[in-house]
């Protein structure tokens, strides 16, 4: 239980709070760690307190079909209101009707839930220098047997685009690691940002999930837009002899929970 009386608490006293300019939750973070008391930034800002609210556009029934044959049908959410313009999805999968605020089989249970960030080259293409295509592959089979929402995020590259990620290879090639090259090219570390997310999640009235991540920012910042996270359930270490240092560096340079010694490489 990551949540609780703390959050509680805090949605409270922020309730009080008149709405502030919109302000996203890496600002709202960074601001904390400068301790920059000069700025009128709350500590944590739900999206009530930023006046963010999306709302459902459309929702279409895709069937999906993976190169390996599991299939699924997914319900595709399209929302009006996300505050970056872009056009993110929210798949819906497996028996997820049961997690909707008016549904009449109310589970007691929070869904699963995963953010996955748009990969051309790994999602598409099969490209090994990520995880990414394994990762997006798994975590729809793991959502849909159990019903929750795969969020998918227009922000290639850890949110740099995906001509610099590909600039970004390019160094990587010299002896950078993938978030030395980022910011070798003046970019951030990591520039994404999960309001959206968390946007997408508030349209369809969940307020709570299980988060399947191995990365703590998403968490950090989903419960700092007021998305409790109840839970952190790892997925897969999906390791190759080629994408071995990227992982490395994700589980050294960012906390990612990878347990890279004791995944079998696949080639
Ligand atoms: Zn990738």
């Amino acid at each position: 239980m990551m949540a609780g009386n703390r959050i509680l608490h805090e949605r409270v006293a922020l309730a009080r709070m008149a709405p502030s300019r919109f302000v996203r939750p890496q600002q709202l973070i960074s601001s904390t760690v400068r301790g920059a008391k000069s700025m009128s930034i709350p500590a944590k800002a739900t999206l009530a307190t930023v006046g963010s609210h999306a709302a459902v556009r459309r929702a279409i029934d895709v069937r999906i079909r993976f190169t390996d044959g599991f299939s699924t049908t997914a319900r595709v959410f399209t929302f009006n209101g996300l505050i970056d313009g872009r056009e993110h999805l929210l798949l819906a999968l497996g028996n997820w009707e049961q997690y909707a605020p008016n549904s009449s089989q109310q589970s007691v249970t929070a869904p699963l839930a995963r953010l996955h960030s748009e990969c051309l080259t790994g999602d598409v293409f099969g490209s090994e220098r990520c995880d990414c295509g394994p990762q997006l592959r798994e975590s729809v089979e793991t959502i849909a047997a159990t019903g929750g929402f795969l969020l998918y995020l227009r922000q290639e590259g850890r949110g740099i685009g995906l001509y610099a990620k590909l600039d970004a290879y390019a160094l990587q090639e010299v002896g950078l690691d993938t978030y030395e090259a980022n910011l070798a090219l003046g970019h951030g570390e990591d520039e994404r940002d999960y309001t959206e997310a968390a946007q997408m999640l508030d349209a369809l009235g969940i307020g709570s999930v299980r988060l399947l991540t191995n990365n703590p920012d998403k968490t950090r910042q989903l419960t700092a837009l007021g998305i409790d996270v109840v839970e952190e359930i790892p997925t897969g270490v999906h390791l190759t002899t080629a994408n071995a240092r990227y992982l490395t560096a994700k589980r050294d340079r960012t906390a990612h929970t990878l347990d890279i010694s004791s995944a079998r490489t696949r080639t």
